[in-house]
């Protein structure tokens, strides 16, 4: 495609490609990394230099090799039909072009970026951030008509990247919120994503008002804008169509979604339920969903958790059972916003059939959580395994294991 222009090649080919440690040179962000993210920012075009990329910090070949750095990517874009509207379609258009470009891999998004480089890459001269830089600049031109200016932004110096990391996080909150009012039954069209296909290929992302999709970085606008920008891109439109049932959010238009883009794999979809015909899941979600057997009910546990879950396995280990675009019942990958969806689960009680889940994000969704639960969820702080989860559940009278609660029919 860029013969000569660029020491590697770029295309749709490269897309799918997983880079193991031990071929790869670096690696940027993942899950040994604290601070990463990724954003891209419509600014004014008076505020941009055109085409200029700038690495603040190191640059790869300064780095040890096989080492794991911080990175911050900031992409600001310019352009007289540009809205801010359409900054978190731009900023997923990363996941898609830094995977078509020859030895670089690039998973998950916004706060969780994971980017490696493959050895042969930096051998054949993909040695530093300017050259990734100019070929995402070159993406981005020839694949955007709109983009008038365009200029790239490498931070790796970890200080700077923590420090820019609470302003990242504000603008990501602010998308979310947009969101929030908005329910299924006020739209008459969904948004189906099919960017991940390359790493899970019957997987589709199904986004409504109240399902943002699995990674997080694509709710029900940013799907509509997307689509407005690009009618044959990878975001498309699919009509709502009936409502078959609307405890389990199941929707003519989802099926034959689900039909046709799992190229015949599955031919139903509930939105929210994890039993039956659970959403499938790519390996972009932020968190997933775990069904605990010994006591009917889930737990929660998001990427960054270290450690194992109350059922003895890591996120790693749940990751490989949730993920791979197929629909694995009481496995659900899922973006952490949806825990504020007024249909999280709601064919399987939703919040009150949740027994287990990191501290950190109970607290961050404290005010998603209903008042008279918070304190009957465990997390690692008060159990260590399955046995100590019955005991505690039992003591603090959660309303799931107590009976209280009845699923909607
Ligand atoms: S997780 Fe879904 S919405 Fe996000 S990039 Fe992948 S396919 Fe698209």
């Amino acid at each position: 495609m860029t013969e000569g222009v660029f020491p590697v090649d770029i295309g749709p080919q490269y897309e799918g490609e997983v880079i193991r440690k031990t071929d790869m040179r670096i690696e940027f962000g993942g899950p040994n990394v604290r601070s990463k993210f990724e954003l891209v920012a419509i600014k004014e075009p008076a505020e941009i230099v055109h085409e200029k990329v700038e690495v603040v910090g190191p640059d790869i070949a300064e780095f040890p090799e096989e080492s794991s750095q911080p990175i911050a990517l900031l992409v600001e874009i310019g352009g007289s039909r540009l809205e801010k509207d359409i900054e978190p379609v731009l900023e997923r258009r990363l996941h898609l072009y830094l995977n078509y470009i020859e030895g670089v891999y690039h998973m998950n998004q916004r706060q969780d970026i994971w980017i490696r480089l493959r050895k042969d890459s930096f051998n054949k001269g993909l040695n530093s951030l300017k050259i990734l830089g100019d070929m995402l600049i070159f993406l981005y031109s020839s694949e955007i008509d709109i983009i008038e200016k365009i200029q790239v932004t490498f931070i790796t110096d970890g200080s700077k990247v923590e420090e820019l990391l609470p302003r990242a996080m504000q603008v990501y909150g602010a998308r979310d919120e947009k969101a929030r009012g908005l329910r299924e039954a006020d739209v008459e069209e969904f948004y189906s994503c099919a960017l991940c296909q390359s790493f899970a290929p019957t997987h589709i992302c199904c986004i409504t008002p109240e399902r943002i999709a699995n990674c997080g970085a694509i709710n029900w606008f940013d799907g509509k804008a997307a689509y407005q920008l690009d009618p044959e891109g990878p975001i498309q439109a699919v009509k709502k169509g009936e409502i078959l049932d609307a405890v389990r959010g199941e929707y003519t238009g989802a099926n034959q979604l689900a039909l046709e883009k799992s190229m015949g794999a599955y031919n139903k979809v509930y939105l929210h339920s994890a039993f039956a015909y659970p959403h499938t899941s790519c390996g972009c979600f932020q968190a997933i969903c775990f069904y605990i057997p010994e006591v009917d009910a889930f737990g929660i546990v998001h990427r960054d958790f270290e450690g194992d879950t109350v059922i003895g396995a890591p996120f790693t280990t749940l990751a490989g059972d949730t993920s791979g675009g197929r629909q694995v019942e009481g496995f659900l990958g899922i973006a952490l916003e949806y825990l504020r969806s007024p249909s999280f689960l709601k064919a399987d009680g939703g919040w009150y059939r949740i027994v287990w889940m990191p501290q950190i994000i109970k607290e961050l969704f404290r005010d998603a959580c209903p008042m008279d639960l918070y304190d009957k969820i465990a997390t690692e702080n008060d159990v260590h395994n399955v046995e100590e989860l019955v005991e505690f559940l039992d003591r603090v009278e959660h309303p799931w294991v107590k009976g209280e609660i009845k699923l909607p029919v």
